[in-house]
């Protein structure tokens, strides 16, 4: 192909992923808008719609509002024109969902089954993926991908894990998956893929600490709008800070973690009740012990922010499981104990919190695939 083939060619591909991407980024935009935004001559616009539209990219749906003249008509991406799986594996059961191209969530389902690097194990697990995919009739052709969300550090390769003390699945393997399943599969560290839908959800974030307060304390550190990997895939990994070094036992062998005092395990032990039964029981006021737990439990979560806001001054987002059961006056109250010592504040709006419960690492981990696809067009 001579040359100037190839550029009229590839100057084809950037008009149609402009287009696409502007559509994407709008939502619901009208020709002439698109015209007028992008600068672009009504004839390429038209003709990249029209192939757009050929290839199921994008509907024409409804109307806008007329402001004289005739009314425009809608133009949108087709949201579900594909779908990416996300499955997210936890101790004794694993959630799965699937997320359109917007990263909406489509549908979900959590499955108790206890975890072990068994061959029965992943065997079952994979029957449950495709049995979801199927009950939920998706056709096969638009599942892009099934994303693993795994407690443990995950290799650079994103291969195995390679440190998995929790779960004990050192040495879990993305063909344990994949070999069961017709589709692409991806393994990822949950706390980062916590971290990626929060990135996806904030895109005006450069940098944050991300706390994962799940069963297990995670944490994700983002900058320059990237998740830090490390050069051993370990960084972000503030459940092993260590608070007290004559504190409890941490399943890593070392005393006093922040995972000792901050994780949901840590919390419903000194509660000595369910998280669902206890914040239940705390909101109604009704138990000084219960509060006494919850104030311990939030100043050294506190502790923590405030010696990592000294090395990351960003935003903190806690995600996770207990994200979902945190109000306002729990803010101000962490806002409040974390400003008490710092030689710098730290603002309350610099203190976000996620909005997807236990099912944070598996949407994380699906976006994958939603970010691969966008990029490839
Ligand atoms: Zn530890």
């Amino acid at each position: 192909m001579t040359e100037k083939g190839l550029t009229t060619l590839n100057i084809k591909k950037l008009n149609k992923s402009k287009v696409y991407h502007y559509i994407y980024r709008k939502k619901a935009t009208s020709k002439l808008q698109i015209v007028q935004e992008l600068e672009m001559g009504l004839s390429t616009v038209s003709q990249n719609l029209r192939i757009l539209e050929e290839e199921g990219l994008i509907e024409r749906n409804g109307y806008f509002d007329s402001t004289g003249g005739r009314k425009a008509q809608a133009i949108r991406i087709v949201a579900d024109f594909r779908i990416s799986i996300g499955v997210g594996i936890l101790k004794n059961m694993f959630h799965m969902i699937a997320a359109d191209l917007y990263g909406n969530v489509i549908c979900t389902d959590t499955i108790a089954l206890p975890y072990s690097n068994s061959p029965g194990y992943y065997r079952q697990v994979t029957e449950k993926i495709r049995e979801f995919i199927a009950r939920n009739c998706f056709e096969e052709r638009k599942i892009l991908g099934v994303s693993i969300a795994t407690q443990g550090i995950i290799s650079p390769d994103h291969e195995k894990v390679t440190y998995g003390k929790i779960m004990d699945n050192t040495g879990m393997h993305l063909t344990d998956f994949s070999r069961n399943l017709p589709y692409h599969c991806h393994l990822e560290h949950d706390s980062k893929a916590a971290a990626c839908l929060e990135l996806w959800n904030h895109p005006e974030l450069d940098s944050a600490v991300v706390f994962l307060l799940n069963r297990n304390l995670g944490g994700a550190i983002i900058t320059n709008h990237c998740i830090h990997q490390g050069n051993s895939m370990h960084s972000g990994a503030i459940e092993h800070i260590c608070i007290d070094p004559e504190g409890a036992l941490c399943y890593c062998g070392n005393r006093g973690c922040l995972e000792t005092f901050c994780s949901v395990d840590a919390l419903e032990q000194e509660a000595g009740m369910s998280v669902k039964d206890f914040f239940q029981r705390l909101r109604e006021k009704q138990s000084a012990q219960l509060t006494e737990n919850w104030k311990n439990y939030l100043d050294h979560l506190a502790f923590a922010i405030r010696n990592l806001n000294l090395v990351i001054d960003a935003p903190i987002i806690l995600s996770g499981y207990l994200a979902s059961y945190i109000q306002e006056e729990d803010i101000d109250y962490l806002s409040e104990c974390i400003n008490l010592k710092s030689p710098f504040s730290l603002n309350r709006k610099e203190i976000l919190v996620g909005i997807h419960g236990q099912y944070t690492p598996a949407i994380g981990a699906a976006l994958f695939y939603a970010e691969q696809f966008l990029n490839g067009i």
